[in-house]
């Protein structure tokens, strides 16, 4: 059997709310509340929304995978990166940031990186979110963050997050959400 070892290099760049313009923290508050929009429509409570370099809002999504008949793969940002690349080229997307409620899953990720998407900003990181999705079937969360997929690609991609003083928010939309297999057994 062929043994390979597989190593990335990646470094994290965490923010502060005082390190970001008002107009970022005016998005990532308006993803927070595409979460609940999804959340309240009987999806799971993720967001994501597109904007160009002036903080102008060119599209929101939240997540669909309950009302698309259980599509595992209507994650917002998967869902957002299929609609935007058939309406933006290549060029323009690369131009474009992602501000997201958390670090994206690897389909996600690879969805930014196809789309060429230039920037992501994330609120919560994925160990944060594990801890509170645990191994629910409706969201077993990864534990390969985005960094490491686009590291291990052709191209750069700005990536920023986790936001500290904003995951408690986001969090606080998953509470009692999901079951994990240890509270299952529990109930
Ligand atoms: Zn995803």
């Amino acid at each position: 059997m062929k043994k390979v070892t597989f190593t990335v290099t990646y470094e994290e760049n965490p923010r502060t709310l005082s390190e970001l313009s008002a107009i970022e923290i005016k998005l990532l508050r308006r993803v927070l509340e595409i979460c609940a929009e999804a959340k309240a429509a009987g999806n799971h409570p993720f967001g994501c929304l597109l904007a160009d370099k002036d903080g102008n809002i060119l599209m929101e999504q939240g997540n669909e995978e309950v009302t698309l008949g259980g599509d595992c793969t209507a994650h917002a940002e998967a869902l957002l990166m299929r609609k935007a690349s058939q309406i933006y080229s290549k060029e323009e997307m690369n131009a474009f940031t992602l501000y997201n409620c958390a670090d994206s899953c690897a389909m996600c990720t690879g969805a930014m990186y196809w789309g060429n998407l230039g920037r992501h900003v994330y609120i919560a990181s994925e160990d944060s979110l594990r801890l509170v999705t645990g191994d629910d079937l409706r969201n077993p969360t990864l534990n390969l963050p985005s960094r490491v997929v686009i590291a291990s690609g052709q191209k750069l991609m700005e990536i920023i997050g986790p936001i500290p003083e904003l995951e408690g928010d986001f969090l606080a939309l998953h509470e009692g959400y999901w079951k994990p297999s240890s509270q299952k057994s529990m109930n």
